[in-house]
């Protein structure tokens, strides 16, 4: 039987049936889909009222359209204008849930040494990732790419003047593409969690975050296997715990046989293709969006470092040749569904 990654999101299965204290048995899984940030979201929450249980989904969706309007790096909204002001070399007033994304964002990226950069939108958008459909076709020219990594776009540009943005650097354009689904998702379960529901579970294109547990039973979750279409692994987790995936499988540049993904490695200016798919284990969202991200551009050997010096505990790193690298935590933690070509065990610590 093959399993794909939704049916083990739907699966619960877990070695615990007794319900936990406070889980009242007539509870029951309410589930909605929905497209947006690009991708698609599933909202699970258990709960013994489903229309209640559907409007409070339904709240929590609306905000992701509003979210994915102002945290768009090239859609017009909020960080576009921002991005405009600053391109133009203009100060610029943000509102307080994008001030501090950028806060963060500038926090996570200096930690990754540089490696996740979200002030590099000029060259994310130069490869063609600034569409909703995937890019086709030759590379940008080389001379046009190095152009635009020399002129050095950093989060350390960004000049903070109370609520008001400006940046040292007229290079800088953000792009939040490897942080925003983080945040979002955290807000999901901290509104989820207001309206009376603990036990939940968020997924945003496969970047996901539990809260409490389905029905006594942990939940199951299956991390997608990069170079397939069903799932490499599955992992048990319960409580406020987020698994976040960054990989260079879903969105990418074709032409012809070649395939370039959009995580771009921001020393280069090239993308990165040789993680192609690095899971992190987190409280929050927002602190393994980024993270997973860098660790894709960090490669499958350095890798290591950027983890440690970014804090990270649980970590699952595949490379191209579908070798896998895990933290002792992780293994402890994921079941392989399909055979990897390699495990090696990894401490951070
Ligand atoms: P996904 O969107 O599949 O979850 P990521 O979280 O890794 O993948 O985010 C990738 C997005 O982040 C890209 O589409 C782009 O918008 C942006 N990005 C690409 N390279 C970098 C980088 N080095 N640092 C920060 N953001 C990046
Ligand atoms: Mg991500």
């Amino acid at each position: 039987m093959s399993l794909n990654r939704r049916d083990f999101m739907k699966l619960g299965l877990g070695a615990c049936l007794l319900p936990a204290i406070g889980y009242s048995r007539a509870d029951t899984l309410v589930s909605e889909d929905m497209y947006v940030f690009g991708t698609l979201v599933e909202v699970d929450v258990m709960s013994r009222d489903t229309a209640a249980a559907r409007a409070a989904i339904a709240d929590v969706s609306h905000t992701f359209s509003v979210q994915n309007r102002d945290w768009h790096a090239w859609k017009p909204g909020a960080l576009g204008d921002l991005n405009r002001a600053l391109a133009a070399g203009r100060e610029h007033a943000v509102e307080p849930g994008l001030l501090s994304m950028l806060h963060e964002a500038k926090d996570i990226a200096h930690a990754s040494g540089g490696l996740y950069n979200p002030a590099i939108g000029s060259l994310v958008g130069l490869w063609g990732f600034h569409s909703d459909e995937l890019p086709v076709g030759a590379p940008p020219d080389a001379a046009t790419v190095a152009q635009l990594v020399a002129t050095s776009p950093s989060m350390e540009d960004l000049v903070f003047n109370g609520n008001r943005v400006s940046s040292r650097n007229p290079h800088v354009q953000i792009d939040l593409g490897g942080h925003a689904k983080g945040v979002a998702i955290d807000l999901a379960l901290d509104r989820l969690a207001q309206l009376g529901y603990d036990n939940a579970l968020v997924n945003l294109g496969g970047n996901l975050a539990v809260s409490g547990d389905r029905g006594g039973r942990p939940w199951r979750i299956g991390v997608r296997h990069p170079q397939g279409s069903g799932a490499l692994a599955s992992l048990e987790i319960s409580g406020r715990m987020a698994v976040v995936t960054s990989g260079t499988y879903e969105r990418y540049r074709q032409d012809g046989d070649r395939r370039y993904p959009h995580i771009i490695d921001p020393r280069s200016g090239q993308p990165a293709s040789h993680v192609v798919s690095a899971t992190v284990l987190h409280r929050h969202a927002a602190r393994a969006d980024g993270p997973a991200t860098s660790l894709v551009v960090a490669g499958p050997e350095a890798w290591v470092d950027v983890a440690r010096r970014m804090g990270l505990e649980d970590v699952m790193i595949v490379d191209d040749q579908g070798r896998v690298q895990l933290t002792p935590g992780m293994a402890a933690r994921v079941q392989f569904v399909v055979p990897p070509t390699s495990v090696k065990i990894v401490e951070l610590a």
